[in-house]
């Protein structure tokens, strides 16, 4: 066991929290901050809100970071060194990570939420407590978007584009309509949340919410609720089926809101037994174990 103290950052939209834990793999950190992101006040802005959480961590925990992880939206094109594909728009174009690294003096490790989220399951949460002999684990988010990221020995997988994981943009199927990232039928723009809800308004008439519609589904009141989570599951199936056939990951670990729905693990998994290249279907489906921490653990295990 390593016994030098991780860092790790989480950067969101409004907040960014950071921990420091005592020696990679604690999920007990000596330290836990956070401080509003404020990215209407701009880039630059950014940057020194981290530097001042990286000061109160290493204030609080008394001890000096030799090397910091951070989870960011978006991540770093390979080719050009600039960050990409964030909703913190002003983080797009910007050498984010080499002015970071300026910025604190110390070596940086950047992934994006989808990659911290499966590294911190894969490495510390579900994936660890169940399966530990996983060699490869996929990462699911679905929620209001679809991403995903891919750890191989208990390292995040970038790629080449820096795009590893993102199954979210893959095509599905055109009932999905255009999609904000210029194509069509995105497996996002067919089974994320305000996908699945546009469904049901279309369908029905009417609008609903996605926890509405699953408890709806349920007791079996609305045929519309039905005929939408009857969607979702067929899609789920057929989407979850192409990257098993292309990775065969021994695990994979579903997060965000519409990750939450107990269906997709019975009923989900049923489908997508019927699509996948081979008679049985023995990859794990497991529920994250780490809740809103995986960012930040993921992040801190990226040192
Ligand atoms: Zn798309």
């Amino acid at each position: 066991m390593q016994t030098q103290s991780a860092f790790g950052i989480d950067l969101g939209g409004t907040k960014i929290e950071g921990v420091v834990l005592p020696y990679r793999g604690s999920t007990e950190p000596i330290a836990r901050l956070r401080l509003p992101t404020e990215s209407a006040s701009g880039y630059q802005h950014i940057l020194s809100q981290i530097a001042k959480l990286t000061k109160m961590l290493e204030e609080k925990s008394g001890i000096k970071a030799s090397s910091i992880g951070i989870c960011t939206p978006g991540t770093v094109d390979p080719k050009t060194g600039t960050h990409k594909n964030s909703n913190t728009t002003c983080l797009n174009g910007q050498f984010f990570l080499q002015d970071l690294k300026n910025t604190l003096g110390i070596p940086v490790a950047m992934a994006n939420d989808a990659n911290c989220f499966a590294l911190a399951e894969a490495t510390l949460g579900a994936v660890k407590a169940i399966a530990p002999q996983s060699k490869l684990v996929f990462g699911i988010i679905m929620g209001t978007g679809v991403g995903g990221g891919l750890v191989f020995d208990g390292k995040v997988w970038n790629g080449a584009h820096g795009i590893g994981g993102e199954w979210g943009h893959n095509f599905l199927d055109e009932s999905g309509g255009p999609c904000y990232c210029g194509l069509s039928g995105c497996v996002e723009k067919v089974i994320a949340g305000p996908a699945l809800e546009n469904y049901y308004e279309k369908i029905s008439g009417s609008k609903k919410s996605l926890k509405d519609i699953v408890s709806d589904n349920e007791i079996g009141s609305d045929p519309y609720s039905i005929q939408t989570i009857d969607r979702l599951i067929h899609f789920f199936g057929k989407s979850v089926a192409v990257l098993i056939n292309i990775l065969d990951p021994d695990a994979i670990v579903i997060g965000g809101g519409v990750g939450n729905i107990d269906l997709l693990y019975t009923k989900g998994v049923k489908e997508v037994e019927k699509y996948i290249f081979n008679k049985e279907l023995d990859t794990l489906f497991l529920k994250p174990a780490l809740g809103d921490s995986a960012g930040v653990f993921g992040a801190a295990m990226l040192t």
